[in-house]
C-alpha cells in the first residue's frame, strides 16, 4: 500500500474538513504525532481506528486505502483491486515468515555439521578447526540477522495482556523463547512479559 499517497490524503482531507491536527487528533482520542505520523505516510491508522477516521473525513474506508477519492462508476474495480493487493500482501508476508524459518533451520543445521566435523575429525590441524569453527559462527550471525530482518518485515506482535501491537527489539527478539506462532516478549505498552501472537501485515 501507497503510504505516502494515504498520508498526503488524510492531510488534504483533514484540510478540507477544516481540522487542524490536533483537533483531528481529539476527535480520535489519539496524539496529534500520531496524526503527523499517518500523513508523513510513516505507517497507517490501526483497523480499528480506520471507521472512525473515514467518518470524520467524510471517506470510505476503500477510498482511504487507496489514497484518493472515488467516483461511482470505477469504485466497484477499485475496491475490488485494493482486495486483491491486501490479499497478495499477507501472502507475501507468509512467504517470508516461512523463507526465515527454512533459513534459521539451514543455518543452525549447518553450523551444527561445521563444529561437529571439527571436532571429531582427528586429521585437522588445530588452525583448521579454529577456521571451521569460526565460519560456523560467521554461518550463525549471518543466518540469525537475515531470519530476523525477513520476519521483521512480516509482522508484529501483540501482546496478551493489553492487546498493544508491537515490533521486539533486535536483541528482545534473538533472546526471546518462541514457538512458531508466540514469542514471549516485553511488552512497551504495559511492561508486562506475556506470549505475545504473531499478526502479519
Ligand atoms: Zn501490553
Amino acid at each position: 500500500m501507497d503510504q505516502i499517497k494515504i498520508g498526503k490524503f488524510i492531510s488534504s482531507r483533514r484540510k478540507e474538513q477544516g481540522l487542524t491536527q490536533r483537533q483531528l487528533a481529539e476527535k480520535l482520542a489519539v496524539s496529534d504525532k500520531t496524526i503527523s505520523k499517518w500523513e508523513c505516510g510513516n505507517g497507517l491508522p490501526e483497523v480499528s481506528l480506520m471507521l472512525p477516521l473515514c467518518e470524520v473525513l467524510s471517506i470510505s474506508v476503500n477510498e482511504l486505502l487507496c489514497g484518493e477519492r472515488i467516483v461511482n462508476d470505477d469504485y466497484k474495480q477499485k475496491a475490488e483491486d485494493k482486495m486483491m493487493e491486501l490479499i497478495k500482501e499477507r501472502n507475501e508476508n507468509k512467504k517470508k515468515l516461512i523463507l526465515s524459518a527454512v533459513m534459521a533451520f539451514i543455518t543452525v543445521l549447518s553450523s551444527c555439521i561445521l563444529v561437529m566435523v571439527s571436532g571429531l575429525s582427528t586429521e585437522f590441524t588445530t588452525l583448521t578447526r579454529i577456521g571451521l569453527i569460526v565460519s560456523a559462527v560467521v554461518i550463525i550471525i549471518c543466518g540469525i540477522a537475515c531470519a530476523v530482518a525477513l520476519e521483521f518485515d512480516a509482522g508484529k506482535y501483540e501482546c496478551r495482556k493489553c492487546g498493544h501491537k508491537f515490533v521486539p527489539t533486535v536483541t528482545e527478539y534473538v533472546n526471546g523463547a518462541h514457538t512458531i506462532t508466540r514469542r514471549h516478549l516485553k511488552c512497551p505498552n504495559c511492561g508486562k512479559k506475556s506470549w505475545c501472537i504473531r499478526r502479519l501485515g
